[in-house]
């Protein structure tokens, strides 16, 4: 085994990697950019370098600094993860040069799944059914068309060098065909540099099933399959094991063609051999064909772990490090269910916009957690948003399937805007529940499982929580709050909600909401409206309510922002909640008047501006552009009159 491993990478993969190199007894070096100096990754690990700035292409996909990193502290392996340098032949014939052993497959065998024609091609020889199409060298747009013709519509253009579902256009009939030929080339280009497409029936009913493999460089095992089929763009959401309907014969036609694949190239390692599988009249043994194959630990390899009981690092490392495989076919079994799914930093209501922030609240449900992050970090811009995984595992897939729901249910994330409402209902969803998957759901259903329900109870919630009523005692209450009702203004986006909050003694209060009213009480349970134990439960932090629970909701207080921030008797102007300044429209010196602007901040999706409380000049400005703030965090002192 080795001594010491450096991990070419960062986040929740960094942090897993790490762990199993712990539990093998082996030291680890973590790389970091500087926006990554105190990531969990960078703490978790023995030792860490510095990089290079945030950019990845300066710093985690630079490989000569990763392999100097290597060298300075001595680790004779390197672990890439997933991304950046994990598919890279360059970098795997590198890290030979220097003696140091690359934790992955061969040059040769990355190089033979590298392109998507190419890989067709290659499996086919070997005797991998593969999908239907045209995967030659000509790719002038007549012969293309021609080709589109033969393979029959509808069909999918595909990067040859695409990844992460771009480079990929759905065309329906000829009259699309050029038109989609030229954006998918414009986008592989761009991203991948790299314009070359390949033709491909489209499978309808699509399912998409892959089976997990793991070799010794000459022969293969399976560790069975995984169903990927819940995509948004063709971007994996939820990854479960086994697939749902899944059938000995198949499951046996799929996993000796996967390491088929994978003996066919001489494969070292983990990687995962995707097939596309026609799911419309049950699994058929004829019924599947190979996609393409990563060449790499895939993401939602926890499920294919929490299955098996094999930990798939483990096996890498040992491999890697010379050991043979820890298990033959027939060590192999599957026990149970699991299911992953994946919690990301982004506003499913404003078409899954990547969102930034500092997790101001983050506690997760009962499930095996990975993560990157913990409460108080950013998800900064400069990498990809994912905040965790969550798996969870059952004796069946319904068991499995509870446990996650409950799992996200229970997870609380302040500060930034998430996915987890979305996962929510698309755990809960009646097609999703009786394994009726297929890659099409998501796109169908999207509307109604970004569609907020229906909230009234949960306004009712946040309006309490705001005007701090959790957590008063009883006799405080009363003692605190004199009128007994209080008139209360939330807001959700752009738009208002506007009540009053009555007190009727103990601990129980009216809330009317527009035509609504709730009958509030605080017990031992926390909440209960109109006599229903609450399940969700709020916080206030600064002037924002976080509603946590299956429907989770962000309010604004809506005073302190109208009348500019928070401002005290100094002429301090205070930042009213976490959130990011945008603008500061004042220098040092400047006079300002009542009501004139002084900075702007995002905090939620929402933009707040701060306003002069009265005239005065500007003394001091102690925030920058860009800066992440806290709440309370100065952002302007004024001299001046207070009127
Ligand atoms: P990427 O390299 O971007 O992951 P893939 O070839 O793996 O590209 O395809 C991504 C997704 O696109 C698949 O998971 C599946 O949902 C869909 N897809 C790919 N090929 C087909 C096909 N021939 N028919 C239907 N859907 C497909
Ligand atoms: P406790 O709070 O008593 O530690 P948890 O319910 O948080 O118990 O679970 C303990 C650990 O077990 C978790 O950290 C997680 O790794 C794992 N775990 C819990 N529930 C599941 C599940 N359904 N599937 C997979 N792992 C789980
Ligand atoms: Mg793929």
């Amino acid at each position: 085994m080795f001594h010491k491993v450096l991990i070419a990478n960062r986040g929740e993969i960094a942090c897993r990697v790490i762990e199993s190199c712990r539990k093998l007894g082996v030291a680890s070096v973590a790389v970091y950019s500087e926006a990554d100096a105190n990531a969990r990754h960078v703490a978790l690990a023995d030792e860490a370098v510095l990089i290079g700035p945030a950019p990845s292409a300066q710093s985690y996909l630079d490989m000569a600094k990763v392999i100097a990193a290597a060298k300075a502290t001595g680790a004779e392996a390197i672990h890439p993860g997933y991304g950046f340098l994990s598919e890279n032949p360059d970098f795997v014939e590198a890290c030979n040069a220097e003696g140091i052993t690359f934790i992955g497959p061969d040059a040769a065998a990355i190089r033979a799944m590298g392109l998507k024609d190419a890989a067709k091609a290659r499996m086919e020889a070997a005797g991998v059914p593969v999908v239907p199409g045209y995967h030659g060298e000509e790719q002038d747009p007549g012969r293309l068309e021609l080709e589109a013709e033969a393979v029959g519509y509808p069909v999918l253009i595909k990067a040859v060098a695409g990844g992460g579902g771009r480079g990929m256009r759905l065309v329906e009939d000829a009259a699309h065909f050029l038109h989609a030929l030229e954006s998918a080339r414009a986008e592989a280009l761009g991203a991948f540099g790299n314009g070359d497409v390949l033709i491909e029936k489209y499978i309808e009913h699509p399912r998409h099933i892959e089976v997990q493999v793991f070799g010794d460089g000459t022969r293969a095992v399976h560790l069975f399959e995984r169903d990927c089929s819940l995509q948004r763009r063709h971007q994996k959401v939820i990854e479960e094991a086994p697939a749902p309907g899944m059938v000995p014969e198949v499951r046996e036609a799929m996993g000796a063609a996967a390491v088929r694949a994978a003996e066919a190239i001489g494969y070292s390692g983990a990687g995962t051999v995707e097939f596309i599988v026609d799911g419309a009249g049950g699994l058929r043994a004829d019924g599947f064909w190979f996609m393409e194959m990563n060449t790499r630990l895939q993401v939602e390899h926890p499920v294919s772990e929490e299955i098996t009981g094999v930990d798939l690092v483990e096996w890498q490392l040992r491999v890697a490090s010379g050991e043979p495989l820890p298990a033959v076919q027939d060590d192999l079994a599957i026990t149970g269910h699991a299911m992953e799914a994946r919690l990301y930093a982004e506003d499913p209501a404003a078409g899954f916009l990547p969102a930034v922030g500092r997790l101001e609240r983050l506690r997760f449900g009962p499930a095996r957690v990975d993560t990157g992050v913990e409460e108080g970090d950013e998800i900064s811009p400069h990498y990809d948003p994912m905040i965790a995984k969550l798996t969870c595992w059952g004796e069946d897939r319904e068991v499995a399937r509870a446990a996650l729901a409950r799992a996200l249910a229970e997870t609380d994330v302040a500060g930034v805007v998430t996915n987890l409402g979305f996962l929510g209902r698309l755990v809960g969803h009646e097609a999703f529940r009786s394994g009726d998957v297929e890659t099409g759901l998501i796109g169908r259903e999207v509307d109604a499982l970004v569609q907020p329900l229906e909230g009234g109870p949960l306004f009712a919630l946040a309006a309490v929580e705001a005007l701090g009523l959790g957590e008063a005692s009883v006799d405080e209450g009363f003692a605190l709050w004199q009128p007994f009702e209080w008139p209360v203004k939330l807001m959700r986006g752009e738009v208002a909600f506007e009540g009053r909050v009555a007190a009727l003694g103990g601990a129980a209060y009216r809330v009317q909401i527009a035509e609504a009213s709730f009958h509030c009480e605080r017990g031992p349970k926390g909440w209960s409206i109109d006599g229903q134990t609450m399940q969700a439960h709020a916080e206030r932090i600064g002037n924002a309510v976080y509603v946590y629970g299956a429907e989770p909701m962000v309010f604004a207080l809506a005073d302190p922002l109208e009348g500019g921030g928070e401002e005290t008797s100094e002429g301090a102007v205070l930042a009213p909640m976490p959130g990011v300044l945008r603008a500061l429209h004042v220098r040092e010196g400047d006079s300002v008047q009542a009501g004139d602007r002084l900075a702007v901040m995002e905090a939620m999706k929402m933009e707040h501006v701060m306003r002069a409380p009265y005239d005065g000049v500007v003394a001091r400005c102690a925030v920058t552009e860009g800066d992440q703030l806290d709440a309370g965090a100065l952002i302007v002192e004024l001299e001046g009159e207070e009127s």
